[in-house]
C-alpha cells in the first residue's frame, strides 16, 4: 500500500486501514493501491494546519516566496516523469500531462512573485486628525477540494496563493487521482516546508468536507468540482458563515465569425473541444457557425477529427486518450442516443472505437454531431464528453443570444480577426473567461472563474491571492 496521507510533515496510514485502487483508464490495470482516510485524518490535518498558522504567517513574504519558488523549480525538474504518472492516472496524452505539470509549476512561481506586491493602502483622511490605512491578514488555515481532471494544476492553483499569503492548507484531492500530487508533496517535503503548512488527505469526500465545514479552526474552503456538490458546500458554509471559493462547471459556447478562414476556425475548435477528451471545465461544448458556412465547416471538422489518433496517452502518437471512467463512456453514449432520438445526426464517431487495443480502456471516438435542438440533453447539461455539436446562426446577435442562454457562465470562445466583433463579443458574452482566437485561455497570471452558476470568486491573478486575505482597516487619531 502506498501512503497517500501527509499530515504535519509525516506520511501516515489511515486509522481505518482502508485502501483504494488507482486504475489506468487506458488499460483498466491497477497502478497503485493507496491508503484512504476519512474524518480522523481530516481532523488531524486541520489541527496541524492550525498549529502551523502563526509561525507560517509570521515569516516574511520573502521567506515564503523563496520556498514556493523552490517548489516551482522542483516540479519543473521532474516535469517528464510527473507527466508520465499523470497520464497513467487520468488518461490524458503525455503532451497535455506535461503542460499541466508546467502550469502547476507556474502557479507556485507566479504567487512567489505576486505575494511581494500584496501591499496595504494609505487612505487620505477627511478629518485632519485622522490617519487611515489597511493591512492584509491571512484568513487562517484553509482546505482545498479538487477534482480528477487536472489533479495537479487545480491543487496548485489553491496551494500556491494560500501558502504565499500565509495560510497553511489541507488538500483533499479526488479519490481516484492522488498519485501525481503525492509526488508533489514529496518534493515539498524534501524542500523542507515547516510541518503542517501543507497537508494531504486522500479520503472519503463527505467525511472530510464535513470536518472542513464544521471545524472552526479552518477558516476557508476552496472547492473545484461540479455544480451539485458546490451548491451543497455553499449552503453548508453559509450556515456557519465560512468563506468559500467555488470553481464549478460550464457549458461554453464557441462562435465562429464569418471573417475568419475556416481552417483556422476548425483547428481552434477541435483543440478547444478534444483537450482531455472534452473533460475540461472550460471545454467548448456548443459551436455556432453562420448558416451559409455550416456545411463547409461540418465537412472540414469531420476531416480534422478523423485524423485524430485515439489511444493510450503514453504513446507519443496519441492525440486523444481514453475517457476517465467507464461511466463517462456510458454518459457520452446516452447524450448521443438522446440527440438521435430528437432528430440530431452523428457526422463522425458516436461510440467506442473498434479494435483490440481499445477493449480494456474507456475509449470513445471523438464525435461530431449536427441538427441540434435546444431540448437535447447535450444542450441542457454540462456534457464533459468528446462530442462537438454544430449549430447554425443568422446574425451575430442571434449567436450571442444563444451563447448566453445557459445558467453557466464559465468560458466562451470566438474566432475572428475583426476588431468590432472582438469588442462586441468581449462586452456581451456572459462568461468569466473569454478566449478570442485563443482555445486554451488559462494562465497563473490571469483571473479564472465563472459568472452566473459557474462559481463564486476567482482564482489566478492577484484576485486569487486576495481570496486568502482579510483586509484590516486601521484608523489612527492623532
Ligand atoms: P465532483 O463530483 O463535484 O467532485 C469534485 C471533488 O469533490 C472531488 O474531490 C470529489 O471527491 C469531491 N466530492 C464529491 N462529493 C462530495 C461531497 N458530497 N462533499 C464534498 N466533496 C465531494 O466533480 P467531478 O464530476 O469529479 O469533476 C468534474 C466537475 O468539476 C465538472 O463539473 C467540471 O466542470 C468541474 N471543474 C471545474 C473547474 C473550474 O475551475 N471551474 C475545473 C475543473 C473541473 P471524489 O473524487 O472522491 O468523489
Amino acid at each position: 500500500m502506498q501512503k497517500a496521507i501527509y499530515i504535519n510533515g509525516l506520511w501516515v496510514e489511515p486509522r481505518s486501514g482502508e485502501t483504494r485502487s488507482i486504475v489506468n483508464p487506458a488499460t483498466g490495470e491497477m497502478i497503485s493501491e493507496v491508503g484512504y482516510g476519512g474524518r480522523d485524518e481530516a481532523l488531524a490535518a486541520v489541527a496541524a494546519a492550525d498549529a502551523a498558522f502563526e509561525p507560517w504567517r509570521q515569516k516574511t513574504v520573502y521567506e515564503r516566496a523563496v520556498m514556493l519558488r523552490m517548489l516551482a523549480d522542483a516540479i519543473r525538474g521532474r516535469q517528464d516523469d510527473l507527466a508520465h504518472i499523470l497520464t497513467m492516472e487520468v488518461g490524458k496524452p503525455l503532451a497535455e500531462a506535461g503542460a499541466e505539470i508546467g502550469a502547476a509549476a507556474d502557479q507556485f512561481e507566479w504567487y512567489a512573485e505576486e505575494v511581494k506586491r500584496a501591499a496595504g493602502d494609505v487612505i487620505p483622511p477627511r478629518l485632519d486628525n485622522r490617519r487611515h490605512l489597511t493591512i492584509r491578514h491571512p484568513v487562517g488555515p484553509v482546505a482545498a477540494i479538487t477534482p480528477w481532471n487536472f489533479p495537479v494544476m487545480l491543487a496548485a492553483r489553491k496551494m500556491a496563493p494560500a501558502m504565499a499569503a500565509g495560510c497553511p492548507i489541507v488538500v483533499r484531492p479526488a479519490s481516484q487521482t492522488p498519485l501525481t500530487l503525492i509526488e508533489v508533496f514529496r518534493l515539498l517535503e524534501a524542500i523542507g516546508f515547516e510541518n503542517g503548512v501543507a497537508n494531504l488527505v486522500v479520503g472519503h469526500p463527505g467525511e472530510c468536507s464535513q470536518v472542513f465545514v464544521e471545524d472552526e479552526r479552518l477558516k476557508k474552503i476552496s472547492f473545484t468540482g461540479s455544480l451539485s456538490v458546490g451548491r451543497e458546500l455553499y449552503a453548508a458554509c453559509a450556515k456557519r458563515m465560512k468563506k468559500i471559493t467555488l470553481e464549478l462547471g460550464g457549458h461554453s459556447p464557441f462562435i465562429i465569425l464569418p471573417d475568419v478562414p475556416l481552417d483556422e476556425a476548425v483547428a481552434c475548435a477541435v483543440f478547444a473541444k478534444f483537450r482531455n477528451m472534452g473533460q475540461v471545465c472550460i471545454s467548448a461544448s456548443r459551436f455556432y457557425i453562420p448558416n451559409d458556412l455550416k456545411a463547409a465547416f461540418e465537412e472540414r471538422v469531420v476531416a480534422a477529427v478523423s485524423e485524430l489518433k485515439v489511444g493510450d496517452g503514453r504513446d507519443p502518437e496519441t492525440n486523444v486518450g481514453p475517457l476517465f471512467e467507464a461511466k463517462r463512456v456510458q454518459a457520452s453514449m446516452s447524450l448521443i442516443k438522446d440527440l438521435e432520438a430528437k432528430g440530431g445526426k452523428v457526422l463522425y464517431g458516436g461510440g467506442p472505437p473498434e479494435g483490440e487495443a481499445y477493449n480494456q480502456g474507456n475509449f470513445f471516438l471523438p464525435t461530431v454531431v449536427t441538427d441540434i435542438r435546444d431540448d437535447m440533453k447535450i444542450m441542457q447539461e454540462e456534457p464533459f464528453a468528446p462530442i462537438l455539436p454544430i449549430i447554425g446562426y443568422e446574425t451575430i446577435d442571434d449567436a450571442i443570444a444563444m451563447a448566453n442562454d445557459t445558467p453557466y457562465g464559465l468560458a466562451a470562445y470566438a474566432v475572428t480577426r475583426d476588431l468590432r466583433y472582438t469588442v462586441k463579443l468581449a462586452e456581451e458574452l456572459e462568461a468569466g473567461i473569454i478566449g478570442i482566437n485563443d482555445c486554451a485561455p488559462s494562465a497563473a497570471q490571469c483571473p479564472f472563474g465563472g459568472m452566473k452558476q459557474s462559481g463564486v470568486g476567482r482564482e489566478g491573478w492577484s484576485q486569487g491571492l486576495e481570496a486568502y486575505y482579510e483586509t484590516k482597516y486601521i484608523s489612527i487619531g492623532i
